[in-house]
């Protein structure tokens, strides 16, 4: 059974990314492993400022045996990289292409759904499917992750155009699927649909995010209570020393009453220098688009019917030939995609969080 944190293990493929650039800029590449061999057209050779002939690896201290051919590591702030990430930057790419399969599933949907879904308090009934087309949306974004210092990357997502869906996993898998590039007729995103791809990267992003970053997160939080625990301690310090000073012998009462006062405000100035330090290492996150790729696929509708106590409903799954698996539900309430569902009173599809509080739809 898949957890809902699955859906955030983003593919965070450095090396991937880089052949989709340099292959889209007409290199031809002769993939390997560890070793990926690319041969690129001349501008893009001075472009990128690199010889004609390449050798690429994702670690370059695995590569024991060489013959001499310059060998660039695809690791992040490493030049090539960042040339690469540069370059597709300065104007997102958008390709589209029609994915073909000789082969499509078409039986055995209820123990696939049974394996990635969880249905609280409701089962499901498979009555039919059938064969259709829909368009997912592939994107490679940059991450900015801002704090008392910073670190950026990539992220790809994948989403379903037409559901709404999280399709985790796709750009790796795509790599299998027979692709025809169109280069004619482009596909153009409706305003709205760009609304929409930008707010799911504002959704997942920061989860996503996250988990590529933990060791920053982690170093970030490590100085915050560093540095919290030495504030504590200089005005604990202080409090003492001022509470002592007031029971020496001869201090006048104007006096006293002054350190006194001094001494109560000691928690508010301790309050707003945490605030500056909760501030200073907070990690702000931004996304910036790399690479778009749109495509169309076909798929199989799976129909079904839901059924929970007396009340049934029908709903419909998609199966991602690509990702060989079914995408997620879309809770109705909130819009996050989810392997974990319920449904409310008048049989809303809910996910687990949304079904512990209260279904925004019956409100
Ligand atoms: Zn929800
Ligand atoms: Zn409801």
């Amino acid at each position: 059974m898949n957890s809902d944190d699955s859906i955030f293990k983003k593919d965070l493929d450095l090396a991937g990314f880089a052949c989709r650039f340099l292959k889209d800029q007409g290199a031809i590449l002769e993939p390997g492993n560890p070793v990926i061999n690319a041969l690129l057209p001349k501008e893009l050779s001075q472009a990128l400022e690199v010889e004609e002939y390449i050798s690429m690896a994702r670690d370059t201290k695995e590569v024991k045996k060489y013959d001499g051919t310059a060998l660039y590591p695809l690791e992040f702030q490493t030049p090539l990289l960042d040339k690469i990430v540069s370059m597709a930057g300065s104007a997102p790419p958008l390709l589209q292409a029609d994915l073909k399969f000789t082969y499509i599933k078409t039986q055995g949907f209820d123990s696939l759904i049974n394996d990635q879904f969880e249905f609280h308090r409701s089962k499901i009934n498979i009555i039919g499917t059938g064969e259709i087309r829909t368009r997912y949306v592939l994107l490679t974004s940059r991450f900015l992750a801002q704090s008392d210092e910073q670190k950026e990357g990539l992220l790809d997502f994948s989403f379903n155009l037409d559901t709404g869906a999280l399709a985790p996993g796709m750009h790796k898998m795509l790599v299998n699927a027979e692709k025809e590039y169109q280069t004619k007729t482009i596909q153009k995103y409706t305003e709205k649909e760009i609304i929409q791809i930008h707010e799911w990267v504002s959704r997942y992003g920061p989860d996503a995010v996250e988990e590529g970053i933990s060791k920053f997160v982690q170093s970030m939080n490590r100085r915050f209570n560093r540095d919290s625990l030495s504030l504590d301690q200089y005005y604990q310090a202080l409090e003492k020393e001022m509470k002592e000073s007031l029971s020496r012998t001869g201090i006048s009462d104007k006096l006293k009453q002054e350190r006194e006062a001094k001494i109560a405000l000691i928690p508010d100035e301790l309050g707003s220098k945490k605030k500056d330090l909760l501030n200073k290492y907070s990690i702000k996150v931004s996304f910036s688009p790399v690479a778009v790729l749109a495509v169309t696929t076909p798929c199989v509708k799976v129909f079904i019917s839901l059924i929970s106590g007396r009340k049934k409903k029908k709903i419909s799954m998609i199966y991602n030939p690509v990702t060989k698996s079914m995408d997620p539900m879309v809770c109705q309430s909130c819009g996050t995609s989810t392997y974990s569902l319920g449904v409310c009173r008048k049989m809303h599809l809910n996910c687990i969080s949304c079904l512990g509080q209260s279904c925004s739809l019956c409100q």
